[in-house]
């Protein structure tokens, strides 16, 4: 792998995508992956993977359009997407939320726009744009921690995102807080994600609204999980849910334990706390991580590192995705020639 930095115009642009759950974000960005477009559409799943690449497709070229640069100014593209992937191919293994399959994104776009493709999980595109752009900025090692549906884990040391040679890494979701703990989507007992994702904090609070012990919530959602968005939550803690409320801290410990598993092993100074449940409820999330990261890391540890919100919300990933394309087309570990 060639380790040469490659000069790129001044003028070049970098795009961003982010392909969410059924959502797609593209935005054009400039040598200071500062935004100079940016626009969204939706991918309906049941359109299947194939008007879905298009539609990305589209929006890039539209996205691109509002930016008033022209398609030769096109450095790279970056997507950040749901695991697993196979980031050698850029392919897409499984993405359950849309029903994709085996989907080669970077050969399509390279094909569509004869510019290099950098496909990276969405994580850790998100904390790699906290890095360049928000609020983890300067630190020499980051930690990102993504709670949404799934729990989401990042590490960048010295401007380096840590993976693996196919797979991402860092999948702190999978972490075991629990050995006798709810099944996990993986198929394992015990995981984070088990224990502290949406999934699990909506089913307690669904069950504490049937009780009758989550007046607020059940107003508001019912007992319908699918309904029991972060958003709901907050409400209902807002609205006097006592008990939505210790469901949620009790979680938020969770990933403060995980939290300082990880704090043990990499030595973060900054530790970024992103994704749905923490835009929320930042103030709950903040008080709650790092109370309990800083109780259960060793002693040394103790005063290491901070604990931060993501400042870039959902701009996080687009500009992370296209940083980490910036970063490979320059140290020459993709060819700027690709297509
Ligand atoms: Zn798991």
């Amino acid at each position: 792998m060639a380790t040469t930095r490659r000069p790129t115009s001044p003028h070049a642009v970098w795009v961003g995508v982010d392909l969410g759950g059924t959502k797609l974000m593209c935005s054009v960005l400039d040598s200071k992956f500062r935004v100079l477009a940016e626009d969204r559409t939706s991918v309906p799943p049941a359109e299947g993977q194939q008007k879905g690449l298009k539609r990305m497709a589209e929006l890039i070229e539209n996205t691109l359009k509002q930016s008033g640069m022209r398609r030769g100014s096109l450095a790279a593209i970056g997507v950040g997407c749901p695991g697993p992937l196979d980031l050698e191919k850029g392919l897409i293994v499984h993405a359950p939320n849309l029903g994709w399959r085996k989907v080669p994104l970077k050969k399509f776009l390279e094909g569509v726009f004869g510019r290099p493709v950098v496909v990276s999980n969405d994580v850790d595109a998100g904390t790699f744009g906290e890095y360049v752009a928000g609020a983890a900025q300067g630190a020499r090692t980051v930690l990102g921690i993504f709670p949404g549906t799934g729990i989401g884990g990042a590490c960048i040391y010295e401007g380096q995102l840590i993976r693996g040679a196919r797979q991402s890494c860092m999948e702190i979701g999978h972490v075991k807080v629990w050995p006798a703990g709810p099944l996990c989507g993986c198929g394992r007992r015990g995981c984070l994600e088990a224990v502290a994702g949406r999934l699990a904090i909506a089913a307690q609070a669904a069950a504490a609204a049937y009780r009758g012990d989550a007046p607020a919530l059940l107003e508001r959602t019912g007992t319908d999980i699918s309904k029991i968005r972060s958003k709901a939550l907050a409400d209902a803690i807002r609205d006097g849910d006592h008990v939505v409320e210790r469901i949620v801290r009790r979680a938020a410990r969770y990933i403060g334990l995980a939290a300082a598993n990880a704090i043990n092993l990499l030595a973060p100074d900054v530790v970024v706390l992103g994704g749905g449940l923490v835009e929320a409820m930042p103030k709950l999330f903040l008080e709650e991580v790092e109370e309990e990261a800083r109780d259960k890391v060793m002693p040394s540890f103790r005063d290491t590192f901070k604990v931060v919100a993501a400042k870039l919300g959902d701009r996080a990933t687009v500009i992370g995705a296209a940083a980490l394309a910036a970063r490979a087309v320059q140290s020459g570990e993709v060819r700027h020639d690709a297509g």
